[in-house]
């Protein structure tokens, strides 16, 4: 992209909030950062593609958002606290209005979080959003996937099958050329609630923070409670009773969907990036005294077996989530 490559670059980096441990960043050949002593650095990467992750129609804003939510979910997940992070921005063309505009939903989340951009690359091809994330945790204190035990209960923040309702009503109304603008023009507060969960997922970093010594293992629902659960019984090597009645459900989504459909929604839709983990029944105090302080309901679905994989009455194994390459 050469010449305008630069431009953005300059319109990206004018942007970026200062953090001490920041020696270098945007500008050199690579960013220059100062871990502290004794604490392990948790990093992850996630990319957004245009028409895969996000519809082609999303708001540039709601795309800079969603991409740094995405990577701040996993080091939520981790129990991590977010530090820095990189971007790889690739735009069909040079488009300066679509970088502010993006700038302005990534900015307005990583200010929330303290998290510095670093640095990146710019390039030109089909839309694409790549970002990764680096965070602290102390060692022995994360949260993994291989910790959960048999005993233990299954718990879920928040509210599960909101984004993957918005997706479903999204397609059901675009019809023939009406799209997500269209369809958003109509102001319908229950349509415009369940979007702003597919659109700007909150990542739930202050309570991973806060279940570190608390739980026994830890994931984000990004694909979808029953596949992303199955890595922690497969990590863990135990099996796990979901109730799907206890999933909790949103007004929204009680209203846009009845029982059945609202609850293969729940148990198997993706993009809600709440956290789901695994603590023995012992911390049932300690985890509500999380939910108030954080004003985030955790709720307890299920529990930790013997054996393999998830069982939860109802919900066949053909329609578990979201997989790229199935
Ligand atoms: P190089 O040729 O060394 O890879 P670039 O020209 O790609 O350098 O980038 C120049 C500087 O701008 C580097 O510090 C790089 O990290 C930063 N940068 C490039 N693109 C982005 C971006 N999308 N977001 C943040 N920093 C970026
Ligand atoms: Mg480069």
């Amino acid at each position: 992209m050469s010449e305008g490559e630069f431009d953005l670059i300059a319109r990206i980096r004018r942007r970026v909030p200062a953090r001490d441990d920041v020696a270098l960043g945007i500008g050199d050949d690579c960013a220059l950062l100062q871990p502290p002593p004794g604490l392990q650095l948790a990093v992850t990467m996630d990319t957004l593609n245009a028409g895969v992750h996000f519809p082609p129609e999303t708001a540039p804003a709601d795309i800079g958002w969603k991409a740094l939510a995405v990577n701040l979910s996993d080091l939520a997940a981790m129990g991590a606290q977010p530090a820095w992070c990189t971007l790889s921005l690739t735009l069909p063309q040079a488009d300066e209005a679509f970088v502010d505009a993006f700038c302005d939903g990534f900015f307005a989340l990583a200010q929330q979080h303290g998290i510095a951009l670093v640095g990146g690359d710019t390039t030109r091809g089909p839309l694409s959003v790549g970002i990764a994330a680096h965070g602290f945790v102390e060692p022995g204190m994360a949260l993994r996937r291989d910790g959960a035990r048999v005993g233990d209960e299954v718990w879920v923040s928040g509210t599960l099958g909101d984004a993957a309702g918005a997706l479903r009503q999204w397609q059901e109304r675009k019809g023939g050329q009406s799209g997500l603008l269209q369809a958003k023009g109509h102001s319908d507060p229950l349509f415009d609630s369940l979007f702003a969960r597919l659109d700007r997922p909150t990542p739930r970093v202050a309570l991973g923070r806060a279940l570190r010594g608390l739980a026994t293992a830890c994931i984000d629902v990004s694909d979808g409670l029953l596949a992303d659960f199955a890595h922690i019984c497969r990590a863990s090597g135990v099996g796990a009773d979901i109730d799907t009645e206890a999933l909790p459900a949103s007004a929204a989504l009680r209203a846009a969907f009845d029982g059945d459909a609202r609850r293969v929604l729940q148990a198997t839709g993706g993009d809600d990036y709440e956290l789901c983990f695994t603590a023995p029944p012992a911390q049932r105090d300690a985890l509500q005294a999380v939910a108030a302080r954080l004003a985030l309901p955790l709720t307890c679905i299920g529990v930790i077996v013997e054996g393999g994989g998830v069982t939860c009455d109802g919900i066949g194994p053909d329609a578990r989530g979201y997989q790229h390459f199935a």
